[in-house]
């Protein structure tokens, strides 16, 4: 089964920055993928020989109310369909109200999150981070998308060798 890994945070985080990075080496969209819908993006990548699917998604402030937004849903839904959750946080904007509700409802749901703190370049990462340990996620994995810096290492622990 290829790993399904849906990335999740507040807007402008740098969800589509990590998606794209992660897809390109095979950024073609994932156009039959059975059971999943087409409202969300939907990208292949492959890390070594390993392949899995990555879905990018609008993002949640954390201030729908009731999390029933369009955009809450589309969030919510491509948790459900994915094997690893992985919540993106601004390492420059340090940790918001929102990233504090979506926390909350990652915590409740049954998929296991790990915290990614993304823009930690040009920053001393033990402070990026600092604010964020309080969010109680087991792992916390720090990254510079948009320089391709950290996500090599993050895939590496998402998909172990078989
Ligand atoms: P999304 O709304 O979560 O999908 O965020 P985007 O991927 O569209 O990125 C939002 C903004 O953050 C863009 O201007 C990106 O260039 C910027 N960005 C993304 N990753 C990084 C990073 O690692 N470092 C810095 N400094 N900026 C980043
Ligand atoms: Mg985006």
């Amino acid at each position: 089964m290829t790993p399904v890994i849906a990335l999740v945070g507040r807007p402008n985080v740098g969800k589509s920055t990590l998606f794209n990075q992660m897809t390109r080496t095979r950024d073609a969209l994932v156009a039959d993928f059975p059971g999943l819908t087409r409202d969300r993006k939907y990208g292949e990548g492959f890390y070594e020989d390993r392949k899995f699917i990555v879905i990018d998604t609008g993002g949640l402030t954390g201030q729908e109310a009731g999390l029933d937004s369009e955009m809450a849903q589309q969030s919510l839904q491509a948790v459900d369909e994915a094997d690893i959750v992985l919540f993106l946080v601004d390492g420059r904007a340090g940790l918001t109200a929102g990233d504090e509700v979506i926390a909350d409802h990652l915590r409740r749901s049954d998929k296991q999150a790990h915290l990614v703190v993304n823009k930690t370049d040009g920053q001393d990462p033990d402070v990026a981070a600092a604010d964020f340990y309080k969010l109680g996620f087991q792992s916390v994995f720090m990254i510079a998308a948009a320089h391709n810096r950290g996500v090599r290492s993050l895939l590496e622990h998402l998909l172990p060798e078989p």
